[in-house]
């Protein structure tokens, strides 16, 4: 039986807000770790109490890979349990109770909708009324569709109408065009990714078109405006999607260049997995009295169960590794290495030992990446190891366990990391490897 896994078995929190965001810490007296005794395959068991500050020091694992990173244990260790002590979100409208219109009601139903996720319980209302919109929600909460049916239905009621979606990476483009196609069918609605890494040509024989919905990636974006292939003076509505993202990037003069390009009195609906000074500042710049909709996001570092793995290096760790992946229960890894190139070889590598795998990072064609992603998806593959870039806001159902390999950069870079795991209901495990 499935056991959906929810909260910390000692009701702790990982820190939230612009603290998560920082780098790992190593404060051996921090608490509220556990000590820990290693079973016969490497995994580390919590049992409760405090770490010794030999155990906590994971500084130690911090010398190879980032540099600057030291590893706070506790926060790599948590025991989910299940989640039939949260009480369930009791929505306050049901799709039918949306003023759109009756059609992309019909697709919303035949696509298995039936209640609101809370970001779009208490969006879609307001998007509906014309109101810009803070949204603070990460992937996997519905952020999608919260803010697609108001606007396809936007959109059916002005046929002048045009959106733009901006997006920090490729396959957020791809994966937010799918859910689009979902709920436009028979609606004759037109859209168009525009990206980097694919050809311009055919973006630029679509745009030619004037599709209603422009979903691009802002260095694409703003290409196409120079080629003057995309005029955005008629644009009257724009969607910032993980805007923090786009931030981490270093997007922001793009993303002022294109807005600067739009309507003034524009609509803007601005979505955000954390809040910053930064992210405020931009609320501030390119919104107009927006309404806030801060749903509880979904509290991965909780509801996951989390352990780590001592591992020696180089050649030990990557049989750890293997003899990991080769386990029946490691049905779908996904598997997080830093560096493009670690992440190749470590691919390479892993398919030299029998086991199926594909890689996805950023020196990879975009068809390449794109293939890799289906293969995966589609359990043609069981294991995926990317980059976090390349994995950032990807919605792959059914990852039984999330492996960090490498540490990533900062605790907020491991709670996208292992969100990938313990979707839709469904538990998950993620785990760290240590020096060790
Ligand atoms: P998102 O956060 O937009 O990436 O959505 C995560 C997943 O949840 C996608 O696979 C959606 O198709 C699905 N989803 C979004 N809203 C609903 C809903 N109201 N009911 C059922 N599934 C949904």
């Amino acid at each position: 039986m499935a056991t959906t896994y929810i909260r910390r078995l000692d009701g702790r929190r990982p820190p939230q807000g612009s603290s998560s965001a920082g780098r790992f810490k190593s404060n051996p007296m921090r608490g509220g770790g556990s000590s820990r005794r290693t079973s016969g395959d490497g995994i580390h068991r919590s049992s409760g109490g405090r770490p010794s500050p030999r155990q906590g020091g994971g500084g130690r694992g911090g010398k190879r890979g980032f540099q600057e990173m030291q590893v706070d244990l506790s926060r790599l260790i948590n025991k989910a349990v299940p989640a039939a002590e949260t009480p369930a979100y009791v929505p306050e409208h049901a799709f039918v109770d949306f003023e759109v219109e009756q059609a992309l009601k019909d697709n919303i139903i035949s696509k298995g909708y039936v209640n609101p996720t809370p970001i779009q319980d208490q969006s879609i209302v307001h998007v509906l009324a014309g109101k810009d919109i803070v949204g603070m929600a990460q992937t996997g909460t519905g952020k999608t569709a919260a803010f697609l049916i108001p606007l396809i239905d936007k959109v059916l009621k002005n046929a002048n109408e045009r959106v733009l979606i901006m997006v920090p990476t490729r396959e957020l483009a791809i994966q937010i065009e799918q859910e689009f196609y979902g709920f436009s069918k028979r609606l004759n609605l037109n859209s168009v990714v525009c990206v980097g890494g694919a050809g311009i040509d055919p973006q630029i024989r679509v745009l030619r078109r004037k599709p209603a919905f422009v979903i691009g990636t802002p260095g694409r974006l703003k290409d196409l405006m120079e080629r003057r292939e995309l005029d955005l003076s008629k644009f009257g509505t724009v969607v910032l999607d993980e805007a923090d993202r786009m931030l981490d990037m270093g997007f922001i003069p793009d993303m002022r260049f294109i807005l600067g390009h739009m309507p003034e009195n524009r609509h803007t609906l601005f979505f955000s997995a954390t809040m910053s000074r930064e992210i405020e500042n931009l609320i501030g710049s390119f919104l107009n009295d927006p309404v806030r909709v801060m749903v509880k996001t979904r509290d991965t570092a909780s509801t996951i169960d989390q352990d780590v793995v001592r591992a020696g290096r180089g050649e030990e760790k990557f049989n750890k590794l293997v003899e990991l992946l080769k386990r029946p229960d490691f049905e779908k890894t996904l598997v997080f290495g830093r560096t493009k190139f670690g992440v190749e070889r470590m691919t390479r590598d892993l398919v030299r030992s029998g086991i199926r795998a594909e890689s996805i990072h950023g020196d990879k064609t975009h068809g390449k990446r794109q293939k890799a992603l289906s293969l995966f998806k589609a359990d043609h593959v069981d294991v995926l190891v990317a980059t976090d870039v390349a994995a950032r806001g990807l919605d792959i159902s059914g990852v039984s366990h999330v492996i960090n390999y490498d540490l990533p950069a900062t605790y907020e870079d491991y709670t996208h990391r292992i969100g990938r795991t313990g979707r839709a209901g469904k538990g998950g495990m993620a785990l760290t490897f240590i020096d060790g």
